[in-house]
């Protein structure tokens, strides 16, 4: 800023002419003289520039005219021209106001021109216009405000550096010059001002400097990405050089965007996963086994069939068609099943569900049975707009048991009519056998062993017969009489009668809890306890009496049964097999028996959708247990 201009030059006439020249010369500067009492008596031509004022309208005038009507209110004028009269001068600068209203920024001087023995002569005031200044100032406190607020305000952290070389011109670490308050929280460094990064990390990555230093002496500026490992976070930066080049400094606005990236690395994966989840369905669909089918529409367009299927239809065109003209024969049931699933969104489940289908093309339509899945396909809004048929033939299963069940029958019968013709032809051995002996009269011993080998077999024999029938007897009967219900105090009640004398004679004990009531038939079930309560009997210690305890326990839908003993037991190993027919684990000559009995039993618990297994070991008793559904409780 320049001096204001001195002007101590004194009131004598002889200089007169020479100050009025040099006032002329000084076209930046208004200057004007006044009287003591402040009355204007000359001024030079940068008054009209400066205030708009011609000559004659300023001589006479106050020098109050050029002040605001505030200041002049306020009483600006006559409190400078007293600070000029006692201290000889007062600096000033204000708006002043032109003659036409406007307003004009001076900085100026008011001197108080004194004679010798200090008497006030005159006062001159000097002016400059600095209004230009002041508002290139005043735009540079804006622009600086401006930038400070976003400085201090924005989200985004920002800090200027300046960068640091080694003596090979490497850039190798930078301090921070300024930094903004949301420096911290993307950094989390606190105090860094003043300070250099490497002392907050020593081993902060390379690539920072090279980017920084790169700025610095290139000046190009950098948009990039990039992990600072040592503060653990990530950032988004965009840095330019500010300054001189020489001063090697660099702004820096950048972002802590870990979180993004994590979960972007996170959405990545996600994706990935996804993606391999698509192809492994892919590949289940392409590879399955069974026939799938996407049906879309009121029309059951093909929208998407696996190879099975293809396989399924041999051959037949796919894709894009109604599904109604690829398989016309298809009987009302799939449609019905078709329009149910559509209608009422339950997927429909069936196994061995009867189809008449022309597998071949040669318009014969044949017996076909298929374990079906009619998934219904709903779409964002729930609405059901097609379906996924999951088919799986089962026809050569279907035939192959029907085949089955035919032959058994056949067997069952064949063994139901030879053991009962069995029963006549040995009846005779018997008797013949009886009569034969007795008319032979006295037998040797050995003539008398023969003769009762033929009667143990036929004794034998008999009772093999007794168990075929029985068990082909169950066979027919057990399945007609499936949904009944049965008491277990009834059924056991007629068993304990029909085991009542060999009780007796074992001197046994028998025992039992309140039994249920299950699904089944009494008859049926007096036989299962028989038998069961018949080898515990037979399979009894020497010299130890039959103790038998019957149990019964709730499990969920189920009743389980168990008939436990302290009998020889058997090998656990075998728990399996003495369920099966003619299977015995001890000779006919220590316990007498068919090794039917169990197999009997078996027949009959599962027939009644339960399940029968044993528990033992040599020594130690046995405990069977049957389970059954459970009936009205
Ligand atoms: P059987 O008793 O006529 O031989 P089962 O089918 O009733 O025929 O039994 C098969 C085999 O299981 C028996 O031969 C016997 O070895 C064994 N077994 C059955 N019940 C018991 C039991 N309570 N204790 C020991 N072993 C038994």
């Amino acid at each position: 800023m320049a001096e204001p201009l001195r002007c101590d030059i004194p009131a004598q006439a002889d200089h007169a002419q020479l100050y009025q020249q040099l006032v002329a010369e000084l076209a930046d500067f208004a200057v004007f003289l006044t009287d003591p009492m402040g009355g204007i008596t000359t001024w030079n031509p940068g008054v009209e520039r400066i205030l708009g004022y011609r000559e004659n309208e300023w001589i006479g005038q106050p020098l109050q005219i050029i002040f605001t009507p505030e200041d002049r209110a306020a009483g600006i004028p006559g409190r400078e021209m007293a600070v000029a009269a006692r201290d000889g001068r007062a600096p000033d600068i204000r708006w002043h106001q032109r003659k036409d209203g406007s307003g004009v920024f001076i900085e100026g001087t008011l001197v108080a021109l004194k004679a010798s023995d200090g008497k006030l002569l005159r006062f001159s005031k000097v002016m400059r216009d600095i209004t230009e200044r002041k508002k290139t100032e005043e735009a540079l406190r804006v622009s600086e405000e401006r930038y400070r607020t976003l400085f201090n305000s924005i989200d985004e952290g920002f800090c200027t550096i300046e960068v640091l070389f080694n003596a090979n011109g490497k850039a190798h670490d930078y301090r921070f010059l300024e930094a903004n308050p949301a420096f911290e929280k993307h950094t989390g460094l606190v105090g860094a001002v003043g300070r250099t990064i490497r002392e907050f990390v020593p081993h902060h990555d390379a690539h920072w400097f090279e980017i920084y230093g790169g700025i610095a002496i290139t000046g190009l500026p950098a948009r990039f990405e990039n992990p600072a490992e040592g503060l653990g976070r990530f950032y988004d930066v965009y840095a330019f050089r500010i300054g001189k080049p020489e001063e090697r400094q660099v702004a820096i606005l950048f972002k802590d965007i870990t979180a993004q990236k994590a979960a972007e690395t996170e959405r990545e994966r996600l994706l990935q996963q996804i993606e391999a989840e698509r192809q492994r369905l892919e590949q289940v669909f392409a590879e399955a086994p069974v026939a799938i089918i996407v049906l879309r529409g009121p029309e059951f367009v093909v929208e998407l069939a696996n190879p099975s299927y293809h396989h399924l239809v041999q051959g037949r065109e796919l894709v894009g068609r109604r599904f109604a003209d690829i398989v016309p024969e298809l009987g009302s049931d799939v449609w019905d099943a078709f329009h149910e699933v559509m209608t009422t969104g339950v997927p429909f489940v069936r196994d061995e569900f009867y189809v008449p289908y022309d597998r071949d093309g040669d318009s014969v339509v044949e017996d076909y049975w298929f374990n079906v899945l009619y998934h219904p396909l709903r779409e964002a809004d729930g609405a059901i707009s097609g379906i996924v048929a999951v088919t799986v033939d089962v026809t050569h299963q279907v035939r192959a048991r029907q085949e089955l069940e035919r032959v058994n029958r056949g067997l069952e019968e064949f063994a139901h009519v030879a053991s009962h013709d069995l029963q006549e032809p040995l009846r005779m051995v018997h008797s013949y056998s009886q009569l034969l002996a007795r008319r032979l009269g006295d037998l040797t011993e050995e003539q008398k062993e023969f003769v009762g080998f033929i009667q143990s077999s036929v004794k034998r024999m008999e009772r093999l017969i007794k168990d075929l029938l029985s068990y082909s007897r169950t066979v027919h009967t057990v399945g007609e009489m499936v949904t009944s219900d049965a008491n277990l105090e009834e059924a056991l009640r007629l068993a304990l009668s029909q085991i009542e004398s060999r009780a007796a004679e074992t001197g046994a004990v028998i025992t039992h809890e309140p039994l249920p009531t299950v699904r089944g038939n009494v008859t049926q079930l007096s036989h299962v306890f028989q038998n069961l309560l018949s080898n515990a009997l037979k399979y009894q210690k020497p010299g130890q009496p039959p103790e038998v305890q019957i149990h019964a326990r709730r499990q969920e839908e189920e009743w389980v049964i168990s008939v436990r003993d302290n009998g020889i037991g058997f090998d656990p190993r075998q728990a399996e097999r003495i369920f099966g027919l003619f299977k015995r684990l001890h000779r006919e000559d220590e316990y007498p028996g068919t090794g039917l009995g169990l197999a009997i039993c078996k027949r009959i618990i599962e027939r009644y959708g339960g399940r029968i297994w044993a528990e033992s070991g040599p020594g130690v008793g046995s405990t069977f247990h049957f389970s059954l559904p459970a009936g009205p409780s």
